[in-house]
């Protein structure tokens, strides 16, 4: 049975899976009175680990902080304190966690662990309006197609190897491409495939419902060390095949699943490219597409929050000595109650 509370309850909510460390307060009836995110920049190279938790561990109070000023809250008015509980990196985790725990102790509140992947799909049902979509979720670490039934949201394809943010994040770094202000490397990749058109042949790589990246990735790598096409043309030719590979998959499991609903999140999202492909593909099939937008689909402590909510509301919480991070806790594995599809 669902709890009642009043309506100034609060939820606050961390997020600290990978690079970014993020603190999100939402009221129960799911207003986000804020959502600030701090973002770790490796100085050279792919995202470290520890070097990550570090800059998690400096930010931490801060971020809380603000937080709590830009909710013009009182600390007293949090009932639950939520926290990504995995999957993601340990040491990243793990001072999310460490965070969450001291507050959750402090306030003397409940605390409550959350799957990052399951409050992807969580707030883009709150802010986009999808009520029960299929979902693509596509992200520096993650690439999932996904949709409820029977009390889960259930894995209908994933990726065998790297996530599709990865590989274009590793393709610009070996091309020689440089994240620009506000342009992380996916962006970067996207503004140069504008400037492509003729389509140079990559492995397409779609085995089942599951894709693979890395045969690729390595492939669009040697074309570009070969010499014989335009940088232009092969961002162009890349986006084309990784993009068609997800969009037939999303478009097998709303076939499949005769879900009326598309919902695209994770920080690829924000790709216009990918968002026309999946759109038709809803069109196709009579189905809404639905994006969330950038600050939701980007990892981010609101998602964190409101999915605390959810499971807070079903009990859902966990006592400190039990709340270890679940560095592999897959998305098919959450238990998910609260919704009515
Ligand atoms: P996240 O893991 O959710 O924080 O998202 C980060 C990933 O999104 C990185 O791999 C980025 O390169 C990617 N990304 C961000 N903007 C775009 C874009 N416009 N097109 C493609 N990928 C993008
Ligand atoms: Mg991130």
């Amino acid at each position: 049975m669902p709890v009642h509370h009043s309506a100034a309850s609060y939820c606050l909510g961390i997020e600290s899976t990978a690079d970014d460390f993020s603190v999100g307060i939402l009221s129960f009836d799911g207003e986000v009175l804020a959502n600030v995110i701090s973002a770790h920049v490796p100085e050279k190279g792919g995202i470290h680990p520890r070097e990550a938790a570090r800059h998690h561990a400096e930010v931490a109070g801060k971020t809380v902080e603000d937080a709590l000023q830009k909710a013009k809250i009182e600390p007293r008015r949090i009932q639950a304190v939520a926290f990504s509980q995995g999957p993601g990196m340990g040491p990243c985790l793990r001072t999310g966690a460490t965070a969450a725990r001291a507050l959750a102790a402090y306030l003397q509140v409940p605390l409550v662990g959350v799957n990052h992947c399951v409050a992807h799909i969580e707030i883009g049902r709150l802010v986009a309006g999808a009520g029960d979509p299929v979902t693509l979720y596509v992200s520096g670490g993650n690439t999932i197609v996904s949709a409820f039934e029977a009390g889960r949201y259930r894995v209908f394809g994933e990726t065998l190897d790297i996530a599709v943010g990865n590989c274009l994040d590793v393709f610009a770094r070996e091309v020689g491409l440089h994240p620009e202000e506000r342009m992380p490397l996916g962006a970067v990749v996207e503004k140069m495939a504008g400037e492509g058109q003729n389509y140079v042949s990559l492995p397409y790589t779609v085995k089942g419902m599951d894709l693979s990246f890395s045969g690729l990735l390595t492939a669009a790598i040697q074309l570009f060390q070969e010499e014989e096409h335009r940088l232009e043309d092969l961002c162009f030719s890349l986006q084309e095949t990784v993009f068609s590979m997800l969009t037939e998959v999303t478009e097998r499991a709303l076939a499949h699943t005769e879900k009326t609903e598309v919902l695209l999140t994770g920080g690829v999202a924000a790709n216009e490219r990918l968002q026309s492909m999946l759109n038709q593909i809803a069109d196709e099939h009579n189905a809404r597409f639905c994006v969330v937008p950038k600050e939701y689909a980007l990892d981010n402590g609101a998602m964190i929050a409101w999915t605390g909510i959810l499971a807070y509301q079903h009990d859902m919480t966990v006592p400190i000595e039990k709340s270890f991070v679940k560095l592999k806790w897959r998305l098919d594995d959450v238990c998910v109650p609260w919704h009515g599809g």
